[in-house]
């Protein structure tokens, strides 16, 4: 478990570590670039680097914080990478299910592992899931998740790098959109930014809005229409 600087989360639970590209969205991923360097500093538990790797210790933290947590869960992952063994995927749910004053959300791109495997997981109220909607070639994440039983269905359109006019918003309950950092990152139009909001305030879903992006994400800050959106479902 780790402090998270991420906006929209509290603290990062990685049981397990590693990944590989899947779509446009993977291009400078945070999680491979962080990984590779703590494997340069020697931290055992990226001795892997980018690798997918399974960490069984971690699934005994939950339990051991004293206090309700809002978690991101594999922010150096995608918990349902084919690599990840069904039974450990489930393993991480019990975790989950047997800690509910703890919060977590999970985050994918894997959206046909995760219909695959959904029906053999127990989905508790506090267990939120989200699929990654960089552009429109992968809207139909969101039919995925739409299938699935999660209390919380959230969408991450972060790093947006492009349109998403067809956005369809039904039974999803949270938004996030970011702009792409970094040394050349992809730029994010204010127009697709504005379409999505307006999508979420007609139909009263909770829209975050994390950050504009650039090769200077602090000085492009966070603040749209001259303000920040930090909105989010309630915790149950
Ligand atoms: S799915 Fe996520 S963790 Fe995996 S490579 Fe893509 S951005 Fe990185």
């Amino acid at each position: 478990m780790a402090l998270s600087n991420i906006e929209w989360t509290q603290m990062t639970w990685n049981p397990t570590t590693g990944c590989t590209k899947v779509s446009a969205g993977c291009k400078y991923c945070y999680a491979e670039g962080l990984s590779l360097r703590l494997q340069t500093d020697k931290v055992n538990k990226y001795r892997n680097g980018f690798k997918v790797t399974l960490h069984e210790y971690e699934l005994a933290t939950p339990y051991k914080w004293k206090t309700p947590q809002l978690v991101f869960v594999n922010s150096m992952s995608d918990l349902f990478h084919p690599d990840i063994p069904t039974d450990f995927i489930e393993r991480v749910f019990n975790v989950m299910n047997e800690t509910p004053q703890h919060t977590y959300q999970i985050l994918t791109k894997r959206d046909e592992r995760l219909l695959q495997v959904c029906a053999e997981l127990n989905w508790t109220q506090n267990i939120w899931m989200g699929v990654s909607v960089e552009d429109e070639r992968v809207i139909s994440r969101i039919d995925s998740l739409r299938k699935t039983n999660a209390a919380v269905k959230f969408l991450s359109c972060e790093p947006l790098i492009g349109p998403l006019p067809n956005l369809n918003l039904e039974n999803i309950d949270w938004v996030i959109v970011g702009g792409e950092s970094g040394l050349t990152p992809r730029p994010m139009q204010k127009e697709w930014v504005l379409d999505i909001f307006r999508k979420c305030r007609a139909s009263s879903i909770p829209f975050f809005f994390k950050q504009w992006g650039g090769k200077d994400k602090k000085a492009a800050g966070r603040l749209l229409n001259g303000r920040t959106y930090d909105e989010m479902p309630e915790i149950s």
